[in-house]
């Protein structure tokens, strides 16, 4: 009944690619098949921790696809809808696609975390969803507890570089000991400056090593530095 309902309704309003503007089939959401496998891509950048603008305290980062117009929108619809069934595909096929270093194969996941006033707001943590999805498929212990945000970081274009980052640094803590390796989840790695806060304040509490993943990264990346 369910389905013969949707299909009714697709015959009265068809959805159109985003993209292409070509009608959707009942399966196909926001994009087409053709536009999907066109802009969603490996960034097949391994390790590009060096590459960060901060990294100081990151022994690892590795961003699964490049952040084009399909991977944007689907990210928005994940934020604002919180949960997605193309999810486990886009991170099924990723982890097949890289290799995890020795050091993450006892990692335990935290997803980065957003101050309580904006998930309150959002109603969920995108990061957090991406980071369960990953500790199912990786077979990792997921712990969300232990560190906290705790300013609510707001705009800070009119701030310099270093004073960002030094509000950036002040912005997380841990509630307890953090475990000897960990791996921040989150949505997208641009500049690394969450990510390094975060990693600073897990070696301050006990571990060795700390890398970030996430689902996607600009391919332009000379505008962030
Ligand atoms: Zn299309």
């Amino acid at each position: 009944m369910h389905s013969l309902l949707k299909s009714f309704e697709q015959f009265i309003y068809p959805q159109y690619c985003n993209s292409c503007e070509t009608p959707l089939s009942e399966v196909e959401l926001l994009f087409c098949s053709k536009c999907r496998v066109n802009d969603i891509q490996f960034s097949k950048l391994g390790n590009w921790v060096r590459q960060l603008k901060t990294h100081e305290y990151l022994n690892y980062a590795h961003s699964f696809y490049w952040f084009g117009d399909v991977i944007q929108a689907y990210i928005h619809h994940l934020k604002y809808s919180g949960c997605d069934t193309f999810l486990p595909r886009l991170i099924n096929n990723a982890i097949r696609e890289s290799e995890l270093p020795k050091e993450a194969t006892e990692a335990v996941l935290i997803p980065i975390p957003l101050h309580r006033v904006r998930q309150r707001d959002r109603g969920f943590n995108q990061a957090m969803v991406i980071a369960k999805e990953l500790a199912q498929q990786w077979n990792l212990k997921l712990e969300d507890k232990m560190l906290k945000r705790e300013k609510y970081t707001q705009t800070q274009t009119k701030l310099s570089i270093i004073e960002r980052q030094k509000n950036m640094y002040m912005a997380f803590h841990m509630l307890k000991d953090a475990p000897k390796a960990v791996l921040l989840i989150d949505d997208v790695l641009t500049t690394g400056s969450t990510a390094d806060a975060c990693a600073r304040q897990l070696r301050e509490r006990g571990s060795a090593w700390v890398g970030v993943v996430t689902l996607a990264t600009p391919k332009i990346k000379k505008i962030y530095r």
